[in-house]
């Protein structure tokens, strides 16, 4: 059976799944796995569909010293133990910047194109181009596909596009590029099938997860994202701030003597959820937490949801409905509760029975405004790319022709 194998690499861990093909064309996921620890405690986990463990083994770390390395020791388990010998592979890159607005099938032209983003995304672009470069060499052949996280937001008009900084710097590649969009793309597809409808009217969802940010859709296009330049705008996340004054980085810089790299790491690893509570990045932490500080931490972050939530609904000029996905929105009902309770003045009412149960939609039926949870699913809308573009030479998604 043919099958599709999908890879999200980043510094220290490489994330696969592979699909098999079935005669109608539709995907059915059979491994998902992961290679983590790399360069310090390698190891290979992987389970079936059902979560099935299939392995579960360390290496030595002079054996999985990178991710090229980490690519091909998993590589050689799908091919040698499970005679998995994929047709095509499925990239998520992060960064398309302003050229990609779709996904597009690899060659040496397009991984030279996509260095240039390396300074846009320098925590994980240049491990998403790594395993790529080495499939390359190794299997000039194969079909590869890079997936891009900013691609299902090239829809946005200019003032949603821009920052008010001289245009020479827009034109350099300064821009509000906005991310999660593999996630938007997936729960916009999935929209008609659940809430027919409203899938095409004004919704806002928020994909609130270890990364958070909230996307504003229109007939299923992106219109607005609450992330810009980097994935350190908008909301708070595990260890992000999300939206801050630009001040408070010249402040660590001039007063607290920081060098560029440590501003990165900070902005990166040291604030959002963790930095704000000292306790933890994890949301299920804070939520047990006694600790005056995790409270303020979880408090923030519905705050700033809801006021996030105030600024998509202008830019949709209205809202019909709402969306929670990933890690926290599929998964806390405490924090789905707080966030409706939020967006009272637009219109959305909880019903805390279906919140509990984790329901598909858990606003009450006199809602005004519907609010579901639909859990998302990234690494299907690479595959389902990744199959397009074999198939028909293009990605599944047409309406994104502008090249901005
Ligand atoms: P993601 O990045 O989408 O995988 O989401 C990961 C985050 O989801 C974790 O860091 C947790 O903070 C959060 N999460 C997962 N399950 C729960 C839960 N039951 N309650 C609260 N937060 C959760």
């Amino acid at each position: 059976m043919d099958t599709i194998l999908v890879v999200n690499a980043g510094s220290s861990s490489v994330k696969f799944q592979v699909y098999a093909i079935d005669g109608d064309g539709a995907l059915r996921r059979q491994i998902k796995g992961q290679m983590d620890g790399i360069g310090s405690r390698p190891r290979l986990r992987a389970s079936g569909p059902s979560g099935d463990p299939m392995a579960d083994r360390a290496y030595p770390i002079e054996a999985v010293a990178d991710v090229p390395a980490a690519m091909a020791v998993a590589g050689d388990w799908l091919r040698d133990e499970l005679r998995v010998t994929p047709i095509a592979v499925g990239h998520r890159v992060v960064h398309g910047g302003p050229d990609y607005s779709r996904p597009v099938l690899i060659d040496h032209g397009v991984v030279s194109r996509l260095e240039r983003f390396v300074s846009l995304a320098p925590l994980h672009q240049p491990h998403n181009l790594a395993p790529i470069r080495s499939l390359l060499a190794n299997f000039p052949t194969l079909p590869q596909v890079a997936c891009f996280d900013t691609a299902f937001h090239r829809t946005h008009d200019a003032v949603a596009d821009h920052y008010a900084i001289p245009y020479q710097l827009h034109a350099e590649g300064v821009r509000r590029y906005g991310f999660h969009g593999l996630s938007y793309e997936y729960i916009a597809r999935t929209l008609p099938g659940v809430a027919p409808d409203i899938a095409k009217r004004r919704v806002i969802v928020a994909h609130l997860g270890s990364g958070a940010s909230m996307c504003a859709l229109k007939d299923g296009c992106s219109v607005e994202s609450t992330m810009g330049f980097t994935a350190l705008d908008g909301l708070p996340m595990g260890t992000r701030p999300g939206q801050i004054d630009p001040g408070v980085v010249i402040y660590l810089i001039s007063e607290k003597g920081m060098s560029a790299s440590n501003v990165q790491n900070f902005l990166y690893r040291d604030c959002g959820l963790k930095g704000l509570s000292g306790v933890s990045n994890d949301m299920r932490e804070l939520e047990a937490s006694a600790d005056p500080k995790a409270k303020l931490a979880v408090d923030y972050f519905v705050y700033r949801i809801g006021l996030s939530a105030g600024m998509l609904a202008a830019a949709l000029q209205g809202l019909d409905a709402f969306v929670f996905t990933a890690g926290i929105g599929e998964n806390s009902a405490n924090i789905r509760a707080r966030v409706v309770e939020q967006l009272g003045w637009l219109g959305g009412t909880l019903d805390p029975v279906e919140n509990a149960r984790n329901s598909r939609l858990i606003s009450r039926s006199d809602s005004r405004i519907p609010v579901y949870v639909v859990p998302t699913d990234e690494e299907l809308m690479i595959a389902q790319h990744t199959l397009s573009l074999l198939m028909n030479g293009q990605s599944t998604n047409p309406r994104q022709e502008r090249v901005s």
